[in-house]
């Protein structure tokens, strides 16, 4: 058994907590607070216990120095003292002297969120490379490390497995649900098993598929990931997403796992992608050059639907369609609405799915939202996860 934040003494102490704060922000506004209000219960515990409270997170992706503006985690200061409802002092800093300063300030109870861990990153890779002087130097910060970042759980960063490897450490709250509810898909997971798969991140994604089948009885296949399969299949795409060089593989799925593996068998097109776009309806075979498939059509909502109605056990990840605009929405709609019909255990993973689901009001009706998608896909295949491997044992 992993060492937990229950595990120490925090009074006084300095805790560093690494968070998934990685939401979805647009123009400062956040769009889904689902990963905020699940850190809450392992920083309020801290602060209870006395502790001097140091949140870190990464937000998005950093490449070059115009994406630090998009992705200060500023925004996310100002919501999480509204929901803690004390005040969390934004550092815009993630090194140097102002953060040390401010830190050296604390007073028990106090919370301070540190800037984006990935600003590093445009400083040679130095979070998600995981350099070791920084994981050193943050670690030099503070006393105990907790990791509540589900999402990363299966990434070696600086902020996650390099600042584990010099503290005494431990897992929040939120990691320790995230594990004992996902075990349940590993752990002889009740049978029909389903699994739905969507999304845009067709690479990610389309690797874990092999191992991910053989746990399951039927896969489900939507969103960006269908079109690879299909064309494998040798239909016709248009101008849809396909990663050319998993086709053969997908070909090979495909024969291999003909009863498990459901395709879309119509699909909602439209030549550009907006809110005013004009839609068709096309079947497989129907869809032309210029189109683009951007959500799973209606006759393949029902099929789908055969599929889930009696399963006892159903993992989604990825929404399966271009759900943030109006015209590609119905299909993770109605997938969410007979998922949630059933008497399923359900659980749904990733950012976009999670927004999926809480835009569209089914986010209660849900046995577990993952905060993780690709690491909720590590855990189910049962990979190594650096950033829990290193946690201390009890
Ligand atoms: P992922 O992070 O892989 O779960 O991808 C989520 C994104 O996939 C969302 O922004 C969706 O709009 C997008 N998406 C879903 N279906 C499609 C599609 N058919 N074509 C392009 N993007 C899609």
């Amino acid at each position: 058994m992993k060492k937990t934040i229950k595990d120490y003494n925090l009074n006084g102490k300095k805790v560093i907590i690494r968070c998934d704060f990685n939401v979805p922000i647009e123009n400062g506004i956040i769009k889904d607070e689902t990963r905020l209000k699940k850190s809450l219960r392992t920083i309020r515990y801290a602060r209870k216990n006395n502790a001097k409270v140091i949140l870190m997170s990464h937000l998005g992706r950093i490449n070059k120095e115009e994406d630090k503006q998009k992705y200060t985690l500023k925004p996310v200061a100002e919501r999480l003292s509204k929901l803690l409802r004390k005040k969390v002092t934004f550092i815009d800093q993630t090194r140097g002297e102002k953060l040390e300063k401010a830190i050296n300030n604390m007073k028990d109870k106090d919370v301070i969120l540190i800037e984006n861990t990935r600003f590093e990153d445009l400083d040679g890779k130095k979070e998600s490379s995981n350099d070791k002087m920084l994981g050193k130097y943050w670690a030099s910060l503070g006393d105990i490390f907790i990791n509540d970042a589900f999402g990363t759980i299966h990434r070696a960063h600086a902020s996650n497995l390099g600042i584990a490897s010099n503290l005494p450490n431990g897992l929040g709250f939120l990691v320790e649900n995230e594990i004992k509810k996902l075990t349940k898909l590993i752990d002889k997971p009740k049978k029909p098993y389903t699994i739905i798969l969507g999304g845009s991140k067709v690479e990610d994604k389309i690797g874990v598929i092999s191992n991910l089948i053989t746990k399951a009885d039927y896969l489900l296949i939507g969103g960006g990931m269908a079109f690879t399969f299909l064309k494998a299949a040798g239909f016709n795409i248009g101008s849809s997403l396909c990663e050319r060089e998993k086709l053969s593989y997908c070909k090979d799925l495909l024969n291999k796992y003909e009863e498990k593996i459901v395709l879309p068998i119509d699909i909602i097109t439209a030549k550009e992608i907006n809110e005013n776009a004009k839609t068709t309806e096309r079947f497989l075979g129907e869809i032309e050059e210029d189109e683009i498939g951007l959500d799973i059509g209606p006759k393949t909502t029902e099929v789908f639907k055969q599929y889930l109605d009696d399963c006892k056990t159903i993992f989604w990840n990825g929404p399966l369609g271009y759900f943030e605009l109006k015209p590609f929405q119905n299909g993770t709609k109605t997938i969410l609405d007979i998922i949630t019909k059933t008497k399923a255990y359900t659980v749904v993973g990733g950012g976009d799915t999670i927004r999926a689901a809480t835009d569209f009001n089914y986010q209660d009706k849900i046995s577990h939202i993952s905060t993780g998608g690709g690491a909720s896909l590590a855990f189910l295949e049962e990979k190594p996860l650096p950033a829990l491997d290193i946690i201390d044992e009890k």
